[in-house]
């Protein structure tokens, strides 16, 4: 049976050496973070995540959620009363505002949270994602009356929150959308339509359900400019507050799936149902763009969680699987064979999966900060700033993450050889898991294309060319001798990357199909620099520990892994590049029915 361990000494280190949570003080929430407090919220979150949700990880693969004839769905068993811990322990209101009953704290310190939470059950933990990301959705764009009615409830984990985009014909191309809403006297919305793939769209872990749902309101434009976002309670809600009659929401079936056995995936219909409009008409993408990021971000969290928890497993595998005699001579003399961590094989793949996690940990890290300063900031210019970060990185974190989160988790199932296969051992359930990050929130294709379409050229370039100077910047003032093995290859790659923008901008404005196929390759190559910059503030920092008398194997590993990364993985920027510049003549060449 898998285990999970949350990862609550990285983060400290990340958030205390690495960031200097404690610099951003002058923001809302963070005095009331000081450093013991947070560790004690890390603590919590990391106990709650250990002994109470991530015991109920293979049940919910096994037991699945069920469908009952009167439209009822019941989750796995465990799950409705952790839930119910959730919302009861202030979980789900870590960082939502004080006066709709949450502790207003940062974002940085509600995604690590998160992450422990994904790491020890990802079915679970989009119960309470996904409401997370209504709420946020809700605080930015709902009225006052609809933040008074709904957001409480959320945050007490009485109510769940949905995102119904996704049609039968329409999933990336949203401007396809059929749903459609009826203006009514009393100014509500008629809503009727069927919304598929519904996470969370029907469950008993909470007495209502708050859906977003994106509709088109009668004679709209045509397209994406169309649609418009409404919240559909499945029960209403009497002017008192309390539980009224059934709104004419209902779920038609659930899917049966690959993973995630424990988060129901609903078809949900909408029979005019009664709805109310969130923001603008014909601004619902603005609105649900606001959910869409954080879930963005989350989704990314997902894939390094579930790559961190199956990396553990593989590594306590790998310390106790007996094979083979090491290259060098045994190395337990005493047994019949040494632990097959002794190959170096098997070190490529553990040392790959460390590489990348703690990496990516770094890059979760930061930008949350930087969501924080682009949401909490009184500085128009810190929080334009720190805004071209976040619209940068989220299709990065969304596609890198993922994918290689799940190459991650199968790459940890290879550890574990035929063992990995079976059932029992749970590393399969890691892979069946982590697959759907690569594909919901915008499938990792259209997260290539948002970066170069939308995000690369987006206000003249300034957000990349402030990436790009920044990490620069970095290279020269840390030229030292300590800093080489990091900051050289750093350098090299950050070249990489712009020569491929430069390609991009010569190249694919003229003929948009080089633009297209590259866009993946671009996303990759974006990302291993990004990660190599983490890795380099990560040295700076356990360097100087060094320097001033850190002799902890904690410390001393960070180095290791990061020179690993550099070694190893960092030199894939250079085939990414080749790839990018060989253009789309050839990947076109094939008319459509040679395939
Ligand atoms: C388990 C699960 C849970 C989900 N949860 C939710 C949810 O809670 N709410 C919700 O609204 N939806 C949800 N979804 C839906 C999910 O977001 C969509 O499946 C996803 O956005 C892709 O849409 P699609 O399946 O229609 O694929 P399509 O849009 O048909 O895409 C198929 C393929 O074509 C590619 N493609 C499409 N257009 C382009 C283009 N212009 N250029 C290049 N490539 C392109 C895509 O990248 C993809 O690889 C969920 C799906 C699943 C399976």
């Amino acid at each position: 049976m898998p285990s999970y361990k949350a990862p609550v000494e990285d983060v400290k280190f990340l958030l205390n050496d690495v960031f200097h949570f404690d610099r951003y003080n002058n923001l809302p929430g963070f005095a009331d973070a000081a450093q013991d407090v947070r560790e004690a919220i890390l603590d919590e979150a990391a106990k709650f995540a250990e002994e109470v949700v991530q015991p109920l990880n293979r049940i919910g693969d096994l037991e699945g959620c069920t469908r009952h004839d009167d439209g009822r769905v019941t989750t796995p068993k465990g799950f409705k009363d952790a839930f119910k811990q959730l919302g009861e322990g202030g979980w789900l209101g870590l960082v939502g505002p004080a006066e709709y009953g949450g502790q207003g704290l940062p974002v940085t310190l509600g995604q690590s949270v998160a992450e422990f939470m994904m790491g020890a059950n990802m079915a679970f933990s989009m119960y309470s994602g996904l409401t997370q990301g209504a709420m946020a959705a809700l605080l930015v764009h709902g009225s006052p009356e609809q933040k008074q009615k709904f957001i409480p409830n959320m945050i007490a984990g009485k109510w769940s929150g949905t995102m119904n985009l996704t049609e039968p014909h329409c999933g990336t191309d949203l401007g396809l959308m059929r749903t459609k809403a009826v203006k009514q006297a009393d100014g509500s919305y008629k809503i009727t339509g069927t919304k598929i793939f519904i996470s969370g769209g029907e469950q008993d872990l909470t007495e209502n359900i708050v859906h977003l749902v994106l509709a088109r309101i009668e004679g709209a434009p045509a397209g994406i400019k169309g649609v418009s976002l409404f919240v559909v309670p499945k029960v209403s809600i009497n002017a008192d507050g309390s539980l009224g009659a059934r709104n004419g929401v209902s779920c038609g079936s659930i899917e049966h799936k690959m993973g995630i056995h424990g988060n129901s995936t609903c078809v949900m219909n909408f029979d005019n149902s009664t709805g109310w409009l969130v923001g603008e008409e014909n601004k619902g993408m603005n609105a649900m763009f606001v959910m869409m990021n954080e879930a963005r971000l989350g989704v990314g969290m997902q894939g390094l969680a579930q790559s961190e928890v199956a990396y553990q497993n593989a590594v306590a595998y790998a310390k106790d699987r007996l094979q083979g005699r090491s290259l060098t001579g045994a190395k337990a003399p005493e047994k019949p064979a040494d632990p097959i961590i002794v190959h170096p094989d098997i070190r490529r793949a553990l040392m790959s999966m460390r590489a990348f996690n703690e990496a990516a940990r770094a890059l979760v890290v930061w930008t949350s900060l930087k969501s924080d300063v682009a949401h909490r900031s009184d500085d128009a210019k810190e929080r334009q700033s720190a805004d071209d970060h976040m619209g940068l990185l989220t299709p990065v974190i969304k596609g890198v993450l993922t994918d290689v989160g799940f190459a991650n988790t199968v790459a940890a199932q290879q550890v574990f050889g035929g063992h990995g296969y079976i059932a029992e051992w749970g590393m399969e359930q890691f892979v069946r898991d982590a697959r759907i990050a690569m594909i919901y929130e915008g499938a990792n294709g259209i997260q290539g294309l948002d970066l170069v379409g939308r995000k690369l050229p987006k206000d003249g370039g300034r957000a990349a060319m402030g990436f790009f100077a920044e990490v620069a910047a970095f290279a020269k003032d840390n030229a030292g001798d300590d800093m080489k093995p990091y900051v050289a290859p750093l350098s090299t790659a950050l070249g990489h990357l712009q020569q491929a923008t430069g390609w991009l901008m010569q190249n694919g404005l003229a003929k948009p199909d080089n633009a297209g196929a590259a866009s993946t390759d671009y996303m990759h190559l974006f990302g291993l620099v990004v990660l190599a910059y983490m890795w380099a503030k990560m040295a700076r920092v356990a360097n100087d520990k060094i320097a001033a008398g850190d002799n902890s194997d904690y410390i001393k590993a960070k180095l290791v892994t990061g020179r690993f990364f550099m070694e190893r993985m960092l030199p894939e920027t250079a085939t990414h590049l080749a790839r990018i510049q060989s253009g789309a003549a050839t990947l076109m060449e094939l008319p459509a029915e040679v395939f």
